[in-house]
């Protein structure tokens, strides 16, 4: 597995029900994944050299984080390496001005686009209010702005970027896929996304999506069309835009798991963590029915804390009946880094969201001054 994040040490509770065992590399020393793997190697996932011999020798090679050297990968699959998410697919996500070309090639409904080289096109093709999103090197919100009038052109992006129609969206909804190399394919139910307005990442997650059959519908047909398209193989998961006439739109995809399914863990008869390994080991695919309603928040790091991290509330919490506290175990906490997740599973959904937001007033992420 590249990258020793909070993904990979789900990945790993879930690997250790089956004969499986995981090498890690990350650069940092004190990574998530650090003392749960059987092997950790210290190292540059950007750099050719030190993925590729990470990767020689390994039966399946899987990332927990796009920001990896794609021509490694490349060549440990021709060296025969079983390496998923496919190197090329992961190129292509990577960099989202080919991820939306992608869209367009496929057919596949997404916000209309142009791509520019630099802020001095931008600022000769502005009109109207758009979303600037650097092509590569983004993640968690960072690289994606809206530009509403030519004043904000002031703080526009200086680099090759995807500029984007502001989509007009009345919710945001994410699903989960997943396909093994024999080719079964299985979705997950929709999950719905709440942002925190000023970080611009995920706060609540709430599943299921209160969204009607012919919103699903779509999710589903566009997920399955990706998957078939790229002949992917692992988890895949897709975000998408609802518009108030009902239609959805792609926004991004990550090929991997992620901050949208964290609640499949508790709430779902198979997680997408669990998930994510059975389509890379091409094993039967899981079952993916919710087992009850759930509500997950991410614990990110309050603004103005940085250093050695501490948790207020957490005991508090951990009283309440399905109340499922997960900290990443990462030491130093800054602003809005996901530091955790709260996962409230309740009998319906209001009670899940009720305690959810009780959470969240409740635990906060500080630093040890
Ligand atoms: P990241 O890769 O950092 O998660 P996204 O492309 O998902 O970035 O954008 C982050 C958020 O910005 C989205 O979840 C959405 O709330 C908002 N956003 C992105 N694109 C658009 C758009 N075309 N119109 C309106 N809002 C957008």
């Amino acid at each position: 597995m590249l990258g020793g994040g909070q993904l990979g040490r789900m990945l790993i509770q879930e690997a250790i029900h089956y004969d499986v065992r995981i090498h890690c590399m990350d650069p940092a020393a004190d990574a998530p994944c650090r003392h749960l793997v059987h092997q950790f190697t210290p190292g540059q996932l950007n750099d050719f050299d030190a993925v590729y011999r990470f990767g020689q020798g390994l039966d399946v090679l899987t990332i927990e984080i796009e920001h990896v050297n794609v021509d490694a990968l490349k060549q440990l699959a021709a060296e025969g390496v079983k390496v998923y998410p496919p190197p090329a697919f992961l190129e292509m996500v990577k960099d989202k001005g080919l991820q939306k070309q992608f869209y367009r090639d496929h057919g596949i409904p997404t916000a209309p686009f142009t791509l520019i080289q630099n802020k001095a096109e931008l600022t000769a093709m502005f009109e109207q209010p758009c979303v600037q999103k650097m092509r590569t090197g983004g993640y968690d919100g960072k690289g994606v702005q809206v530009l509403r009038s030519a004043a904000d052109l002031d703080k526009a992006f200086d680099c090759p970027s995807v500029i984007e129609e502001l989509v007009p969206f009345v919710k945001e909804i994410a699903i989960l896929v997943a396909r093994n190399a024999s080719g079964q394919m299985v979705t997950f139910p929709l999950v719905e996304m709440e942002f925190n307005p000023e970080a611009n990442l995920v706060e609540f997650l709430f599943s299921p999506a209160q969204v009607d059959e012919s919103v699903a519908a779509q999710a589903q047909s566009i997920a399955r069309q990706i998957v078939e398209a790229a002949d992917f193989v692992g988890l895949l998961a897709v975000e998408l835009f609802v518009l108030a006439d009902g239609r959805v739109l792609v926004n991004e995809m990550a090929p991997r798991p992620h901050n949208s399914g964290h609640h499949t863990i508790e709430a779902n008869i198979t997680s997408q963590y669990e998930q994510h390994l059975r389509a890379i080991l091409n094993l039967p695919l899981g079952h993916t029915d919710a087992l009850c309603p759930a509500v997950m928040v991410n614990l990110l790091g309050e603004k103005g804390h940085q250093g050695p991290v501490y948790y207020e509330g957490i005991e508090e919490m951990m009283q309440h009946r399905g109340v499922y506290v997960h900290l990443y175990g990462k030491a130093e906490t800054r602003d809005f880094r996901k530091m955790g997740h709260v996962t409230c599973i309740a009998p319906d959904l209001d009670h899940a969201k009720a305690m959810a937001r009780h959470a969240m007033a409740t635990i906060k992420v500080k630093a040890i001054v």
